[in-house]
C-alpha cells in the first residue's frame, strides 16, 4: 500500500488546529504539527512533507517571509497560507512569493481539507510533469553527450590510427549509430572520376558489399558528388538509389578533399519508416569532414613515408660517408658509408655528441676550427693508409652535415704522378742538358766553320725550345691536376718588377716604349708567388714577343671592388676575331703569327690555369681593335693581410 502523504501543519496551538489535524487523518493523510520556525526547520530535517499548511503569523516568524524562504529552498513544495482574515494585501503578497492557496476564517474544516486535497492533486500533477520533462531533457542531453563521446572517440581514432580502412569503417559505423539508421556506406570516386565504388560499409547486405558501384552522372549519390551538396530523402514509399537498393530515407553528404569532392558518406533506412532530421544530416556532415581529415592525414603520411623511404634509400646507399648534426653537434643521421669509415655501429650513435662518438683527431680539427674557409675542406687520414676528403656544410637553422669522400686512390695517383713528373723531368731534361753541354764543348774544342756554327746554334735553339716545352707541359699538368696548392700573401706589384727586370734587355733591344701604371700600396693577393710570376712572365713575354720594334706596351694594375685588375696592352699584330675563342686552348697559335716565331701555344693555357686556380678570371678585351694590338685583362681577388702575417718574397723566374 502507498504511504499516505504527510501534511505538515505549521500553526499556533488552537482548537482549529486540532480539528484540522483530526480531519486530515480521517481523510487518510498523515500529519505533523509544529508551532514555530525552529520547529519547522527541525521537521524538515527529519522528513519531506507533501505539503505545508503555514500560519500567517507564528511566534518567531511571519508566514509570508517564511513561505518565501521555504520556496527558495524547495521550489516545488506546495504551501497553503492559513490567514487570520481576508486581506487583499495579504493575497497579493502570498501570490508574489508563490504559495499555492490561501484560506481564512470563517473556516469549515471540510472546506480546508477540500482545498488541501485539490492543491495536493495539482502538486502531484505538476510534480509528474516536472519529472517527465526532466527525464525527457536528461535523455536528450544524454543523447548529445553520447554523440559527443562518439565524435571524440572517432577524433582520437583518426589522430591515433594510420590504418585508413579501419578509420573510414569507424566513421561509417558512427554515422549509422548516431543517426539511428539501418545502414551506412562511404563511396569514393574512381580514378576516371565517373564511377563511385564502395570504400566502407556498415550493415550492408552481402550482395551489395561485393558489387556496389554507382555512376556519377546518373545517381542520387553521384549528384551529391557532382554538385557537392547534401541530400536528405524522407520518402513515403521506397526509392531505388542503386540497382536493387531501395531506401525509405537517406542522408548523403559530399566528402571533400582540399575543396574537391572525392566521394560521399551516406546513411539510410531500407525497412524502418524513420525520417531523418536536420540534426542527423548535420552529424553526418561532421563525420564526412572527419573522414576527409583521415584521408588527408593518410595522404600526407603516405607522402612523407614515400619521401622518407626514398631519402633513406639514397642516404644509406650513398658511396660517400655522411653525418648530419643538430645545432649542438649531436648526431641526427649517419649513413652506412660513414659507419664503415670509422668502424662504428649506427644504432649506438644517434643523439650523441659527434665528438664523443667519433674520436678521430682530424675530424675533431675539422669541427673545432672556426674560420669558414678552414672548415670547408679537410683531409682525414687513417693509419691503414685510407684518406678521406671531409667537407663541412652548415645547414642554416638546423645544424650541419659532414660528407666524406674516399680519396685514397687520388692520393695514390698523386704519388704516382709526382714520381712520374720527377722521373720524366729528370729523364727528359738530363739528355737535353747533356746535348746543350756538348754543343758548347763543340764550339770550344775546334774552330768551327760558319756553317758548323750555324748548325750548333740551331741545335741549341731546338734544345731550348724542347726544354721550354717540357717545362710548360709539366707545369700545366701540375696546375690542372690541382697539385699547385701553395698559398701565400703576394704583392703583385713586386712580382711585376721582377718580371720587368727579366724582360728589360729584350725591351731595350726592340726599343719598345714601356708604360707602367701601378702603385706600391696595392692590396695583396693570396696565391702561389711562383705561378703568379709565371702568369706575368707569359703575358708580358707575349707582348714583348709580338710587338714590333719601336712599339708600345702599357701595363696597368689597379684595385676595384676587392679585386686587382691587371691590364696588358700592346701594339703588336693583335688577335684575329676568329682566333679569340681558342686563344687559351693548349697548343693553339694565332693564324697571324709569322712563320718562325718561337712558341708552342702553351703559354696562355698555363696563364688561364693559373688565374683560375687563384679564383680569378682572364679575357681578351674585345672592345679594342683586333688589328691594332692586343689587350689582356686579368682579375684576381684581393686578400686581407690580417689573415697572414708572413708575406712572401718575390720568386725567381719559373721558366
Ligand atoms: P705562343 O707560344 O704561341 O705565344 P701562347 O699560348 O702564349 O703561345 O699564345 C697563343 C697565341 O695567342 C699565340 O700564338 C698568338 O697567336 C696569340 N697571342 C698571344 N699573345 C699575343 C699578343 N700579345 N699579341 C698577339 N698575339 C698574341
Amino acid at each position: 500500500m502507498a504511504k499516505p502523504d504527510l501534511i505538515l501543519l505549521v500553526l499556533d496551538e488552537s482548537q482549529t488546529l486540532q480539528l484540522l489535524d483530526r480531519a486530515l487523518r480521517s481523510a487518510n493523510y498523515s500529519t505533523a504539527i509544529v508551532h514555530d520556525k525552529a520547529g519547522l526547520d527541525r521537521a524538515l530535517q527529519e522528513f519531506s512533507p507533501a505539503m505545508i499548511v503555514l500560519g500567517e503569523k507564528l511566534a518567531d516568524a511571519g508566514g509570508i517571509p517564511l513561505a518565501e524562504d521555504l520556496l527558495e529552498r524547495f521550489p516545488t513544495l506546495p504551501i497553503l497560507l492559513f490567514a487570520e482574515r481576508d486581506s487583499l494585501q495579504l493575497v497579493k503578497e502570498a501570490l508574489r512569493v508563490g504559495v499555492i492557496g490561501y484560506v481564512y476564517p470563517p473556516l469549515k474544516i471540510g472546506d480546508i481539507v477540500g482545498v488541501i486535497q485539490s492543491s495536493l492533486k495539482r502538486a502531484h500533477r505538476t510534480g509528474d510533469w516536472v519529472r517527465r520533462e526532466v527525464k525527457r531533457t536528461t535523455a536528450s542531453l544524454e543523447k548529445r553527450v553520447s554523440e559527443l563521446e562518439t565524435m571524440v572517440k572517432l577524433g582520437r581514432n583518426i589522430i591515433g590510427s594510420l590504418d585508413l580502412d579501419s578509420v573510414l569503417s569507424n566513421v561509417v559505423s558512427a554515422a549509422v549509430e548516431l543517426t539511428g539508421a539501418e545502414a551506412g556506406m562511404l563511396l569514393m570516386l574512381d580514378d576516371s572520376g565517373e564511377q563511385l565504388y564502395l570504400q566502407a560499409g556498415h550493415n550492408l547486405p552481402k550482395d551489395v558489399l561485393n558489387s556496389f558501384h554507382l555512376s556519377v552522372s546518373d545517381s542520387i549519390v553521384g549528384e551529391v558528388v557532382r554538385e557537392s551538396k547534401r541530400i536528405v530523402l524522407n520518402e513515403a514509399s521506397p526509392r531505388e538509389i542503386a540497382k536493387g537498393y531501395a531506401v525509405r530515407s537517406l542522408i548523403c553528404v559530399p566528402l571533400r578533399l582540399q575543396d574537391r569532392p572525392v566521394g560521399a558518406l551516406c546513411v539510410d533506412n531500407r525497412q524502418q519508416q524513420q525520417p531523418f532530421s536536420d540534426h542527423n544530416a548535420l552529424l553526418v556532415s561532421v563525420l564526412a569532414d572527419y573522414a576527409a581529415i583521415a584521408m588527408e592525414n593518410a595522404r600526407l603520411y603516405q607522402l612523407s613515408e614515400t619521401e622518407r623511404v626514398k631519402f633513406e634509400a639514397a642516404f644509406s646507399s650513398m658511396e660517400n660517408g655522411m653525418v648530419v648534426l643538430d645545432g649542438k653537434q649531436n648526431i641526427l643521421l649517419v649513413n652506412q658509408a660513414a659507419c664503415a669509415i670509422f668502424h662504428l655501429d649506427s644504432d649506438k650513435m644517434q643523439g650523441k655528441p659527434v665528438l664523443d662518438v667519433i674520436t678521430h683527431p682530424d675530424l675533431h680539427n675539422l669541427l673545432t676550427r672556426t674560420s669558414d674557409e678552414a672548415l670547408k675542406y679537410h683531409e682525414i687520414n687513417f693509419d691503414d693508409g685510407r684518406v678521406f676528403n671531409a667537407q663541412y656544410n652548415p645547414i642554416p637553422g638546423f645544424g650541419s652535415a659532414i660528407t666524406m669522400q674516399d680519396i685514397t686512390y687520388l692520393k695514390e695517383l698523386d704519388r704516382l704522378k709526382n714520381d712520374f713528373v720527377h722521373t720524366v723531368s729528370h729523364d727528359l731534361r738530363s739528355p737535353l742538358t747533356a746535348v746543350m753541354g756538348y754543343t758548347e764543348l763543340l764550339e770550344r774544342s775546334e774552330p768551327l766553320t760558319d756553317t758548323q756554327h750555324e748548325f750548333v746554334r740551331r741545335i741549341q735553339s731546338s734544345v731550348g725550345n724542347i726544354t721550354t716545352l717540357v717545362n710548360d707541359l709539366l707545369d700545366l699538368g701540375r696546375i690542372e691536376a690541382g697539385y699547385d696548392t701553395l698559398r701565400e700573401t703576394v704583392q703583385l706589384e713586386a712580382v711585376l718588377r721582377y718580371t720587368l727586370d727579366t724582360f728589360e734587355p729584350q725591351i731595350a733591344d726592340k726599343e719598345i716604349n714601356l708604360h707602367v701604371e701601378t702603385s706600391p700600396t696595392l692590396p695583396s693577393v693570396r696565391g702561389n708567388p711562383i705561378r703568379l710570376r709565371q702568369m706575368l712572365d707569359n703575358l708580358i713575354g707575349n707582348a714583348v714577343k709580338y710587338t714590333p720594334p719601336n712599339g708600345d706596351i702599357w701595363i696597368a694594375m689597379r684595385v676595384e671592388d676587392q679585386q686587382i685588375i691587371v691590364q696588358i696592352k700592346d701594339t703588336g699584330p693583335g688577335i684575329p676575331t676568329a682566333d679569340q675563342p681558342f686563344i687559351f686552348d693548349k697548343f693553339f697559335r694565332g693564324s697571324n703569327v709569322p712563320q718562325g716565331t718561337p712558341g708552342s701555344g702553351l703559354g696562355l693555357a698555363i696563364v688561364k690555369s693559373i688565374v683560375e686556380s687563384h679564383q680569378g678570371r682572364i679575357w681578351i678585351d674585345s672592345g679594342v681593335d683586333p688589328d691594332h694590338g692586343s689587350t689582356f685583362v686579368v682579375v684576381l681577388p684581393t686578400y686581407s693581410p690580417d689573415h697572414d702575417t708572413k708575406p712572401s718574397q718575390p720568386p725567381s723566374p719559373a721558366k
